[in-house]
């Protein structure tokens, strides 16, 4: 089968490997979709720790090829969860699965889903509604993700939100956020077209990050950064209001730092939370696109092939883009 290969750090070609083999309790997955994220661009520029040679892909999902679990019969329609935890350590039992010592996953640490076919624990599997199109499965994850962000975030309803950053993650914080009850939900980001697409998904009010500065006076009760650059770290700290809470989900290069301001922490009671992965939101996730209940079709710019995606990972995000969906099969 054909699979796309992080060889060496910036260096990508289509390979041949094996067809897999579905282990006891395991599925094939004939994949159907599978998204490229801001991650995996981390990934090829070393930003992000993985292993090499990878076949790369963690936002994935497909049909059934072969069944060696009960309860996944061949055909069904799934998204994969690609963070496999032990289930048993002191973090597993408390439901921080993300932080879990021995967990893995797939497209990072081990091969991903930008190949045909894949075989996967069955405990990593959501079903999806089987009339569910293709390209919303590669949207799983990364809503799962952020489910995560809107938990710790504890919108009671009312709140003023701001979201940095009109990738994926953005657009996707738009959404819950607005539909978690946020009084007002701004997009902070810098090119126009994303912003004008934030406004038909729930956002009140979109600026550029320059505009931004100048609404720091009023300040946000969550500021969610979702842009994964230190600009935005530092501005997100700026933008959250006396007893805010500001929530991180983009990731920073490894060894970067940031100014913190102590006296902020302290005196105005600041919270600054990190949120990684999906722990146990994939279902939640899964249930969501299904219903259709969060708009993913306006957030997919381009269906590629495989032969496609090392070009357009070398590169930035074009103008206006949010998500590339790649079908291992074109
Ligand atoms: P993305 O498509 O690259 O979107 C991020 C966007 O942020 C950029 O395209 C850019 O859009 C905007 N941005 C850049 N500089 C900015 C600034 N100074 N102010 C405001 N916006 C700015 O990436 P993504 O897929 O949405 O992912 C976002 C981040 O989340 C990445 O770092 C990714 O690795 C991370 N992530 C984290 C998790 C998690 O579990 N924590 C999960 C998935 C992804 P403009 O050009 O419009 O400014």
């Amino acid at each position: 089968m054909r699979a796309l290969e992080l060889t060496s750090l910036s260096s990508t070609s289509v390979v041949q490997r094996p067809d897999p083999v579905a282990a006891p309790g395991e599925v094939v997955v004939e994949v159907l979709a599978c998204g490229l994220c801001g991650t995996d661009r981390h990934i090829l520029r070393g930003e992000y720790p993985a292993r090499l040679p990878l076949v790369m892909g963690h936002e994935f999902g497909g049909r059934i090829l072969e069944s060696r679990a009960d309860g996944w019969p061949v055909g069904a329609l799934v998204s994969v969860d690609p963070n496999v935890s032990c289930g048993s350590c002191r973090d597993c039992s408390a439901g921080r699965v993300a932080l879990c010592p021995d967990r893995y996953a797939f497209g990072v640490d081990v091969d991903g889903g930008l190949a045909a076919r894949l075989a996967v624990p069955a405990g990593q599997l959501s079903a999806m509604a089987d009339d569910v199109p293709s390209h919303r499965l590669a949207f799983v994850e990364p809503l799962a993700c952020c489910l995560r962000g809107l938990d710790l975030a504890g919108l009671t309803g009312g709140e003023s939100v701001a979201v940095l950053g009109g990738g994926v993650i953005g657009q996707l914080m738009v959404q819950l956020a607005a539909g978690a009850g946020a009084g007002r939900v701004t997009l902070v980001t810098r090119q126009t077209p994303r912003r004008t697409l934030a406004l038909g998904l729930g956002a009140t009010d979109a600026c550029t990050p320059d505009e931004a500065e100048e609404r720091l006076a009023r300040g946000f009760d969550v500021v969610f950064e979702c842009a994964g650059v230190l600009p935005t770290f530092d501005q997100a700290q700026r933008l959250a209001r006396r007893g805010g809470s500001v929530i991180l989900l983009g990731i920073p290069p490894q060894e970067a730092q940031i100014p913190i301001r102590p006296f902020a922490l302290v005196c105005d009671e600041l919270r600054i939370q990190g949120s990684f992965l999906n722990p146990l939101t994939q279902g939640r996730a899964a249930d969501l696109i299904s219903a259709g209940l969060v708009d993913v079709d306006a957030l997919t710019s381009r269906v590629i092939g495989l032969d496609e995606v090392g070009t357009d990972l070398a590169g930035e995000p074009r103008e206006g883009e949010v998500k590339v969906v790649v079908d291992p099969h074109r």
